[in-house]
């Protein structure tokens, strides 16, 4: 018998979908040339609404943007936050209950029912649609390969009915689930925090009309949540309100109660509420504008940041009291946390940001879109389980150091050369002279020690550091390079929280060729460059110990005897004197004998401040 060869084609795609299954909004993402993307149709929006219309007399349900934009027309029809049903009980839902605009009630497997144009849905087929919408909004956009192998977000609180009512949505939905992952680690994912070592992450997640607040602890690339907190009805949606209310209360002379609470009405005094609140993101000041055109009634008022920010201060300071207690319920002060991430569409509110920084006094991450963040992490993780290793990020690495000029023209590197990408590296810096109260920093890139010789790459400047003495600031600068090879720069003083942050693209404009004589000229200049660099730091160190020199001798010139007095003289002259041409070992030598002939000045001042210290109290109190 002859046998006839047969190629099997093994039609398993490699690749896998992550989705961030939202309240709102579902979004879908895949890890495509070494990073996660978002994918989704050309010219069409990377959202999907979770939302389904149901347009009665038989015909298909309709989800989605479409979906959506039909609710104004007729509510009744429209089922929106199916999330918050999913794995409940009819007498678990409470106020969600208002918000349903059909029957609901127990099936008699327990498993809640919602009754429309005379069928029956669970919770879980209602999501199954949304499920299919998003994976197909995400297929659309991938040429050949259609992965139904997804991984899906749930926040952290969801208890096992939650989970198990989100994997058979998937399976509704004819998708194999690789995972369930929590929301907050899927940010920490997008983030690459997986990398730290050890340490612990707060997730602050805003969206339209939850907040979450997740405390994490990360053990060799391993998430734990240590605690969770929020408020299941607090977000943007209220931050909105607060502006609708203006407007109602703007238009009380013109219009009947009845008119003011026209659903109509409040879904276009919503729209520009959200409009103004949305520029004051960006802007100091925007419009609250609506017209009534049937009426002939308009509204308007210029809104100021500031005021927005006084309008919506007691609903952030709701999620500070959630922050608050998840710290409290995970054992940590908030100085023991060591990154903070934000999530959702409302922390692009820059109040909102300042709170969470203040709570925490650490510079969140903002660099990734709030609203991708979860479907990135989520694309990461479908990544990893699929057989390809966060390894592969390695390929993907700084390929010259990226650091700050430091007083003198040296560099202070932050992130080194073949750092993998995405990281951050925090540094802390403090002023150089006495009531500084702004401080310039130059960004640049490369090997050499001078910044005459590296490649600048952006300057910006902090202002708003309260006047005090040299070297009391507490500057935070955080150096982040995302998946793209995007530099954020920012800087935090400590003590008054101000801050500031800049975004750079390191590589543009760069060629391979440019990146390599760069660093061939760094080898070739090495002896040189450490000498240049060595003598900036003396220089630096010898004004530093001058001006205080010079400013404690004024207090106690009178305590010191004329030899102490002469030779530190001596020693100042001849540092004043030195200047950058001296070598290195000359300079070392100028600087040791300022050390050396301040030695009894020192120790005065020691125990004068030993002696105010121990001023009014007995031996025996020490
Ligand atoms: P999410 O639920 O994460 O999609 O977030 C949606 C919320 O983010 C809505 O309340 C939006 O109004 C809000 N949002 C989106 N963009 C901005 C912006 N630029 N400034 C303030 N809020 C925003």
């Amino acid at each position: 018998m002859g046998y006839i060869e047969l190629n099997v084609l093994n039609n398993q795609s490699n690749l896998a979908m992550g989705i961030d299954l939202g309240t709102t909004n579902s979004l879908a993402a895949v890890w495509k040339d070494g990073r996660p993307v978002i994918v989704h149709p050309e010219g069409e929006a990377a959202s999907v609404p979770s939302v389904i219309h149901f347009p009665g007399e038989d015909k298909a349900p309709i989800v989605g943007r479409k979906g959506r934009d039909l609710a104004a027309a007729s509510p009744e029809r429209t089922l929106f936050s199916i999330k918050r049903l999913m794995g409940r009980q009819a007498a678990e839902l409470g106020s969600e209950l208002a918000m349903i605009p059909f029957p609901v009630k127990d099936g008699e497997d327990g498993v809640l029912r919602i009754q429309v144009d005379g069928k029956s849905f669970t919770p879980q087929e209602l999501s199954a649609l949304i499920l299919n919408k998003v994976h197909d909004h995400g297929c659309r956009a991938l040429e050949e390969e259609k992965p139904d192998r997804v991984v899906i977000t749930v926040p952290a609180y969801f208890d096992d009915a939650q989970r198990q009512a989100t994997r058979d949505s998937a399976r509704l939905a004819g998708l194999d689930v690789l995972r369930i992952v929590n929301e907050p680690t899927a940010a920490c994912l997008a983030y690459g925090l997986d990398q730290n070592k050890t340490g612990n992450i707060a997730v602050f997640d805003l969206g339209g009309g939850t907040f979450d607040i997740s405390v994490l602890s990360i053990d060799d690339g391993v998430f734990k949540v240590l605690s969770t907190a929020g408020d299941t009805h607090l977000g943007g949606d209220d931050f909105d309100r607060v502006l609708v209310n203006l407007i109602v209360e703007g238009l009380k002379g013109q219009l009947s109660e009845e008119e003011l609470s026209d659903p109509g009405f409040l879904t276009g005094a919503r729209l520009a509420a959200e409009r103004c609140k949305c520029a004051l993101s960006s802007d100091p000041e925007a419009e609250l504008h609506m017209v009534l055109a049937s009426r002939g009634v308009t509204f308007h008022k210029t809104i100021t940041r500031d005021e927005l920010d006084e309008l919506i201060s007691p609903l952030i300071e709701k999620t500070i009291d959630c922050c608050r207690r998840a710290l409290s319920d995970a054992g940590l002060k908030p100085e023991e946390v060591d990154e903070v991430v934000l999530v959702g569409g409302s922390t692009r509110v820059i109040a909102v940001r300042a709170a969470a920084e203040n709570f925490f006094k650490r510079i969140p991450h903002t660099e990734l879109n709030p609203d991708e963040v979860v479907a990135l992490g989520a694309a990461v993780q479908a990544h990893i389980l699929t057989g390809g290793s966060r390894d592969m990020l390695l390929l993907d690495v700084i390929p010259l150091s990226l650091g700050l000029e430091t007083v003198g023209g040296a560099i202070s590197k932050l992130v080194e050369r073949n750092s993998t990408i995405p990281c951050s590296v925090t540094e802390g810096f403090t002023t150089y002279a006495d009531n500084q109260t702004g401080i310039d920093f130059h960004i640049v890139q490369g090997e050499r020690e001078m910044v005459s010789d590296c490649r600048s790459l952006a300057k910006f400047q902090l202002k708003g550091i309260p006047p005090m003495p040299a070297g009391m600031a507490r500057v935070a600068v955080r150096f982040h390079v995302d998946a793209d090879g995007v530099l954020t720069v920012s800087a935090r003083e400590e003590s008054t929280g101000v801050s500031t942050l800049v975004e750079v693209e390191p590589m543009s404009g760069l060629s391979d060729e440019e990146v390599e004589r760069m660093l061939i000229a760094s080898i070739e200049n090495a002896a040189e460059d450490f000498e240049t660099r060595r003598n900036a730091d003396l220089n630096t160190e010898i004004g530093t110990m001058l001006t205080a020199t010079e400013r404690s001798l004024e207090s106690v010139r009178a305590a010191l005897d004329k030899e102490t007095l002469d030779d530190i003289e001596a020693a100042i002259s001849a540092s004043r004197a030195a200047t950058s041409s001296e070598s290195p070992s000359g300079l070392q030598a100028v600087r040791d004998e300022l050390e050396r002939a301040t030695l009894p000045l020192a120790a005065l001042l020691m125990n004068n401040v030993a002696k105010s210290a121990l001023s009014g109290k007995r031996l025996d109190e020490v």
